[in-house]
């Protein structure tokens, strides 16, 4: 993927090396795997409504958010990171008004290493990237892109700005009604019910961010078919079945909260193709 013509946006609050270390007591391995079963298992917005943390840290109307340096980041991961953000912005403030008739809202992307606060509670590295449905900001320590490579042999550009744009997919539907919904009726059902909404959430940002790439390729031509391979077996590795079995050895479909790998590359692929917000779907398929 090429990412020399994307516009760099500026809506990033970087806050990388303003101190707190998360990763103090348990080994660096663990902390790897934590990340990325945290990812794929307990970090999204309906799990975080739910946490107690939450609750306690977070949200409140007296919450101070601690301020990093604005604007887009001089150094190659943070450039990179900022140019996929401004591709997301420029391509959905395109196609939710022309698909969904609503205005899209950008939102700010925290850069930060170790850990900070967010107005969903401490954000941690080990609970990998985010997003905060309260303050409407994504959550990204750039190390999660090391462990996807590292340990999943899921690296690559392409594969990275799947990561953000899935983020992104998830502001999307916080800015068409959707997340209220879903998070209400998680409230209300039982946990094997609530665990099947989440998957549609989940599997639909999934989605979102296919459709993302499907028009950020019509502007700019610049992925092609070893981006798509690598995004699909991104997709594939981050699947809960393969995460809970690199963690306990065996799969538990009723706890899944992302979807299976086999799920996340057809609603990814689905979402390449089709490139509209219609072909997302997932909660009448
Ligand atoms: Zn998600």
């Amino acid at each position: 993927m090429r990412d020399e013509d994307l516009r760099a946006s500026t809506n990033i609050d970087d806050r990388r090396g303003m101190g707190g270390v998360a990763r103090g007591g348990i080994g660096l391995g663990a902390a790897v795997v934590l990340t990325l079963i945290g990812w794929a298992t307990g970090i999204d917005p309906s799990v975080l409504i739910g946490g107690a943390e939450m609750v306690t840290s977070g949200g409140g109307s007296n919450y101070q958010a601690p301020q990093g340096r604005q604007g887009a980041p001089k150094d190659p991961v943070g450039s990179f990171v900022a140019r996929v953000l401004g591709e997301t912005e420029d391509v959905w403030a395109q196609i939710l008004p022309a698909q969904a008739g609503r205005q899209y809202v950008k939102p700010t992307l925290v850069l930060y290493s170790g850990v900070t606060s967010s107005g969903c509670g401490t954000a941690q590295s080990a609970m990998g990237p985010f997003y905060c449905p309260n303050d409407r900001k994504l959550y990204l320590d750039t190390s999660f892109f090391q462990d996807m490579k590292a340990k999943l042999g899921g690296g690559g550009n392409f594969a990275y700005a799947y990561v953000i744009a899935h983020e992104v997919g998830h502001h999307v539907q916080n800015l068409v009604g959707l997340l209220p919904k879903v998070q209400n009726a998680e409230r209300r059902s039982d946990p094997k019910t609530a665990n099947s909404l989440s998957v549609r959430t989940e599997l639909m940002a999934d989605c979102l961010a296919g459709v993302w790439a499907n028009h950020m390729n019509r502007r700019h031509a610049n992925i092609d078919d070893s981006d798509l391979r690598q995004a699909v077996s991104t997709a594939s590795a981050i699947g809960d079945d393969r995460l809970q079995k690199m963690s306990r050895g065996y799969a538990v479909p009723d706890s899944f909260t992302h979807g299976s790998s086999e799920q996340r590359v057809r609603w990814l692929s689905a979402g390449l193709r089709g490139g509209t917000i219609q072909t997302c779907d997932t909660f009448n398929r």
